[in-house]
């Protein structure tokens, strides 16, 4: 009796045999509907066997067989098990979660066939002279169809009304669809820009490489990274191969897609992430299925694609800590994409001006090979001057320096812009009772409450929980409550008492909730009409702001001495993008941080651009300390309403894991860095190794245990070489 192992989405981590009926055909990769339980549920086919070891009587057959969609392949599958396996996440959800939504539902999927375009008979038949000379777009469409059918993708590259225009055409009969596949034509590549050097020579090193190689792409900011991808990707495409560019930001997707489809006017481009509908979502990934997409753009679930062609994979930004991703399947983007790279047998570079520890690390032992790019792409453009000012030897006014003021002032007389770069929203972090030390504490979570001025409420930044800000002290009854430190809401409105005229903007998650608001913040921006931008990190990331010349840092230091050793690495790499915003254009650009710490190495590694002195003496004292990327570590964390219970649950786990007696250091159960979060209790375990084998070896043997404990009430999770403490 043929039987097959299906994968469905439940937290078990085992599969699933059921039976096929006679006349039916299954193949691996293809969605089943299958009984569970009580329920029907979609799943895919992981193996075809012939013989099960449940008992007979139990083996269900196969409900149904979806076809609407080809199987996945052989090399998605592989590299979904080793995920599961690595990352110690159920098979099943390892597989569904991979998928677009639409995949994992039972309705089946009525997919648009692709449509290309030809002149119809009338069409062929005019005579272009004769066409209205008014009706620009339309000759050019006419133009251009009358040399060969074109895809839509080809036609919207003559103009941006060539979809409207198009319709017209359609609608008058000088246009018709046609099925066929459209003959390979050489693709349209702009070579507008000459590479320099350093950026020749990357190219050269990644075309010239065989099989898997991976390359640390390290430029400072502005020294043309992007023209690196492009001329890649030129390549790649004229052999015919598929590319997939990994972004941290779902913001900054629309910009690099436009960008990308106005160097590559010809090539159907896709992008890949979750602010997409779910019809978009299905019908993108699966035009990377078909190989019809040659560029696929997207954040880190584009990782999973399916890619027939895939021939090279990029991450940018490949420190952003976006691509690991925190909750389900714990997965580095970037690390799933380093070994997919290393399965296909490609090429693969990640590029920063800031790389990670890690795989800076893997490029001075050899395993990576480092690619630098020094010099700034426009030879007139250069780094901005950094300088630091001590908070606690000049005059402030609440939070923000004299000094610092005094050279916005000047900019503002200059027309020029001025970026204000704080990591808190809100008008001050709390509130405080000078009558008897009060501070807005969350009820819910260890916290505390940040003050919001403009609806007037304390907000928890953790659990969302809200209300009205107290006209008096709950504790002592005292009407004195005065907001304690900075927020973005509060240097707002400390600016606009200095400088009434000037037209402030501030940019954080308050202020582009909406979709449509951060891209009118940045038309704004751009056309000149800001004079102080006042921001998060939201910021500090890809974004070119021509008439910037002048950053301030208000508030860095807490990273400094954090418990947290990677807040130090985050807070450079943070720094460095936000200054990368002065001066891109022919102004030099200047960047003030305001510090009680001014001669901390941090700062003077910034202040002369030394990421490679900062980077090896961090490495140094990472390896003192005994922390990544030296040894390898794993997370089980456990939250729960009960304190006993979570301490209970990670005291088993603990026991269990010293049992194994395996080459693992196993700490002791900690709170975590926020041990309460909406009421609930939350714990944690770490395990270390020296070797990833050795921790996984551990991993594996530890997941019975795990499995067999009792946690029906608490929500636990295990993660694998984790990035928050
Ligand atoms: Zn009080
Ligand atoms: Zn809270």
């Amino acid at each position: 009796m043929p039987i097959v192992r299906v994968a469905l989405d439940v937290p078990l981590s085992t599969l699933f045999d059921y039976s096929v009926p006679e006349g039916i055909a299954v193949e691996i990769g293809l969605r089943v509907i299958v009984p569970f339980g009580r329920r029907q549920m979609v799943g895919v086919v992981m193996e075809c066997v012939t013989a099960t070891d449940v008992a007979p009587e139990r083996v269900k057959p196969v409900n149904q067989v979806l076809r609407d969609c080809a199987p996945l392949s052989a090399q998605l599958l592989n590299l979904l098990r080793f995920c599961s396996d690595y990352y110690r996440y159920p098979i099943g959800q390892t597989v569904l979660s991979a998928l677009p939504t639409r995949l994992r539902s039972d309705k089946p999927i009525v997919s648009k066939p692709i449509l290309n375009y030809r002149l119809s008979k009338n069409g062929a038949a005019l005579d272009l002279e004769s066409f209205p000379k008014r009706k620009v777009v339309q000759r050019r469409i006419l133009a251009r169809l009358a040399g060969q059918p074109c895809s839509l993708v080809q036609l919207k590259s003559l103009s941006p009304t060539a979809g409207i225009q198009l319709k017209a055409l359609l609608h008058e009969g000088y246009v018709e669809h046609c099925e066929e596949p459209l003959p390979s034509a050489e693709h349209v590549f702009d070579n507008a820009h000459t590479l320099t050097g350093e950026q020749q020579q990357a190219v050269n090193a990644v075309t010239a490489a065989q099989g898997f190689a991976c390359f640390l792409l390290h430029g400072i900011t502005g020294s043309g990274k992007t023209e690196v991808y492009v001329h890649l990707m030129h390549d790649v495409l004229r052999r015919g191969g598929q590319v997939l560019l990994l972004v941290p930001e779902i913001n900054l997707t629309p910009q690099l897609e436009n960008y990308f489809r106005s160097r590559f006017p010809d090539v159907n481009l896709i992008s890949l992430h979750s602010g997409l509908s779910e019809g978009e979502r299905l019908h993108n990934w699966q035009q990377a299925q078909l190989g019809a997409a040659q560029i696929v753009l997207g954040t880190r679930l584009s990782v999973f694609a399916e890619l027939p062609g895939l021939a090279l994979i990029i991450v940018d930004e490949e420190h952003d800590s976006s691509f690991k991703q925190q909750d389900g399947l714990r997965y580095s983007a970037r690390d799933v994409a380093v070994f997919r790279a290393n399965q296909c047998g490609i090429s693969i570079m990640l590029g920063s001006a800031t790389p990670s520890l890690e795989s800076y690390y893997n490029a001075q032992s050899g395993r990576y090979r480092m690619l630098k790019l020094t010099g700034r792409a426009l030879a007139e453009a250069r780094l901005p001057a950094v300088r630091s000012i001590n908070i606690t030897q000049t005059v402030m006014h609440h939070g923000i320096s004299e000094n610092l003021l005094h050279e916005i002032g000047q900019r503002i007389a200059r027309k020029e812009q001025s970026l204000l770069f704080i990591n808190r929203r809100g008008y001050a972090p709390v509130l405080m009772c000078t009558g008897c030390g009060w501070l807005s504490g969350c009820k819910h979570c260890a916290g505390k409450m940040v003050l919001h001025l403009k609806d007037q409420r304390l907000r928890c930044h953790h659990c969302g929980y809200q209300i009205r800000v107290p006209r008096a002290c709950p504790d002592c009854g005292s009407a004195d409550l005065i907001p304690v430190g900075s927020g973005t809401q509060r240097v707002e409105s400390v600016l606009q008492e200095r400088f009434p005229d000037a037209r402030i903007l501030r940019v954080d998650r308050d202020s582009t909730r909406n979709k449509r608001a951060w891209q009118t913040m940045r038309e704004q921006i751009h056309a000149n009409e800001v004079d102080i931008l006042v921001g998060t990190q939201m910021l500090a990331k890809g974004h070119d702001f021509p008439a910037l010349t002048l950053v301030g840092v208000l508030n860095p230091d807490s990273a400094l001495y954090s418990s947290d050793f990677r807040a130090p690495e985050k807070l450079f790499a943070q720094l460095v993008q936000v200054a990368g915003r002065a001066g891109r254009a022919d102004k030099p650009g200047e960047v003030i941080i305001q510090t009680a710490f001014p001669d901390h190495p941090l700062f003077r590694a910034l202040q002369t651009h030394d990421f490679e002195g900062w980077a090896v003496s961090q490495l140094a004292e990472r390896q003192m300390a005994g922390f990544p990327p030296f040894v390898y570590q794993a997370m089980l964390r456990a939250e729960g309403k009960e304190e006993s219970e979570v301490y209970a649950y990670l005291n088993q786990a603990r026991t269990a894991g010293i049992a194994l007696r395996q080459e693992v250091e196993i700490f002791g159960v900690v709170p975590a860095a926020l041990p309460r979060r909406a009421n609930h209790l939350r714990a944690q375990l770490l395990i270390q190794a020296a070797s990833r084998k050795s921790l996984q070896q551990f991993l594996r043997a530890w997941q019975p245990s795990l499995d067999s404990l009792e946690a029906k009430k608490l929500r636990c999770s295990l993660d694998i070489d984790p990035l928050e403490f």
